[in-house]
């Protein structure tokens, strides 16, 4: 099949219509999603219940990077699954170690906490800052503080969306943690005049993602760092959406040299295929946990590990990284060219790309679903700002076909 056949006609919808009807009967709704039914994926291409064909330009927020069902990815998983899947803590795992030390080795750190989902990796930065807090920079139980961003995105937790900015996301789950001081985005004087004695970090998004791929003025995050250091203060970066290679570098931190104390690590550690993820830092920072304080019955887990493992092994070769600089300086050239053409700006890196539509062509969510019905999945974010982030494995011509569809798209409103 070309890419040609893949526009969609006004075919009929038969067990989309079932599916999204079984689906909408039964679960929680805490999404609005487009009406498409995935139902099988190879590679940056996802086919629904009736057949259709669909280039991902999200890659589930970046957990796809190294594309659906990705041959190398899914030999080590059918490999594990066919020798052991889960063991717990309470023992260890041939899988663990190797694939811990990869992944510090891959950030240059020396240990790693193994977790989840990525709002699991932040709750662990923050209890492992905070005990950081007590236990070495002297901070009295209960009183420390981390300075965070307005418009952050990091989780849902009760914890984490005590220090969001967005209504939807807080409305109704209070009484919410205390603790955090929330400073604008990019303005490290703000991030300076929020630290006093008891601030144990600074939590960041390179790139705010859910806010709309943000990036940073210049010299922010290398302020931040030495804020940071001049105040003893962990620096924390949250790479789970903008790390692994989406920006075109191991860390979205890289492109400005800058070396957080943390890391938290998610989405894209999975290889799509399992819920993985990390806190890597130095053991002058991990090592503050001893056995009991923490912990999660899959963290860490032989077949998460196993992919983990593999995950870190294609991001050491350079490969994605260097792919996605190549083809995000395509991506990027093809959608600023429509500035002016429905298109109001452009920002991101790599294979990441925040599209602000014209407001008056429609909403994200409008565009989305017009392009959905052109073959393209995008996600949109805030009001009228579009996310573009496939898998990696996308090619030149894919990227120019859709960005051709986007403009067509915005031509016919
Ligand atoms: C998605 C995301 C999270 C939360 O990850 P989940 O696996 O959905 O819990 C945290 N931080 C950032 C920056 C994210 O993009």
């Amino acid at each position: 099949m070309t890419i040609l056949d893949n526009v969609t006609s006004e075919s009929a919808t038969p067990n989309t219509d079932a599916a999204i009807e079984l689906e909408s009967g039964h679960v929680a709704r805490n999404y609005a999603p487009l009406p498409v039914v995935a139902h099988s994926a190879e590679g940056a291409w996802i086919t629904d219940v009736d057949g259709r064909r669909y280039l991902d330009c999200l890659a589930a927020y970046s957990a796809v990077n190294f594309g659906h069902r990705n041959p190398e990815i899914t030999a080590a998983a059918h490999a594990q699954l066919d020798t052991m899947t889960l063991a717990s803590r309470a023992f260890h795992s041939d899988r663990l170690g190797p694939f811990a030390a990869a992944l510090a080795k891959l950030a240059d750190k020396d240990m790693v906490l193994p977790m989840n989902s990525g709002a699991e990796a932040v709750e662990s930065g923050i209890k492992v800052a905070r005990k950081w807090g007590a236990e070495v920079k002297g901070v009295p139980d209960g009183q420390a503080n981390i300075v965070v961003a307005e418009n952050n995105f990091h989780g849902r937790t009760i914890s984490i969306v005590s220090f969001s900015s967005d209504p939807v996301a807080r409305g109704g789950f209070g009484p919410y943690t205390p603790g955090f001081r929330k400073v604008p985005f990019g303005d490290a004087d703000a991030v300076a005049a929020a630290i006093d004695e008891n601030t144990v970090a600074v939590l960041l998004e390179p790139i705010q993602g859910e806010a709309g791929i943000i990036v940073p003025p210049d010299d922010f995050l290398p302020r931040v760092r030495e804020i940071c250091t001049a105040n003893n203060v962990l620096m924390i970066a949250d790479e789970i959406q903008s790390g692994l290679a989406r920006t075109g570098y191991t860390f979205a931190c890289q492109r400005w040299g800058v070396v957080p104390d943390v890391y938290l690590l998610g989405k894209a550690l999975g290889g799509a295929v399992v819920p993985l993820s990390a806190v890597v830092a130095n053991a002058d920072v991990l090592g503050v946990l001893n056995p009991g304080e923490h912990g999660s019955t899959f963290g860490g887990n032989p077949l998460a590990t196993a992919v983990g493992t593999t995950v870190v092994k294609m991001l050491a070769t350079g490969e994605f990284q260097a792919r996605s600089r190549e083809l995000g300086e395509r991506l990027h050239a093809g959608l600023r060219a429509l500035i002016g053409q429905g298109v109001l700006a452009v920002r991101g890196f790599g294979l990441w790309a925040g599209v602000d539509v014209d407001p008056d062509l429609g909403t994200g969510k409008e565009l989305s679903m017009a392009l959905a019905r052109r073959g393209i999945l995008v996600k949109d974010t805030h009001g009228s700002t579009l996310r573009f982030a496939p898998p990696i494995v996308i090619t030149a011509e894919e990227i120019d076909w859709a960005v051709g569809q986007l403009a067509e798209a915005l031509a016919a409103v």
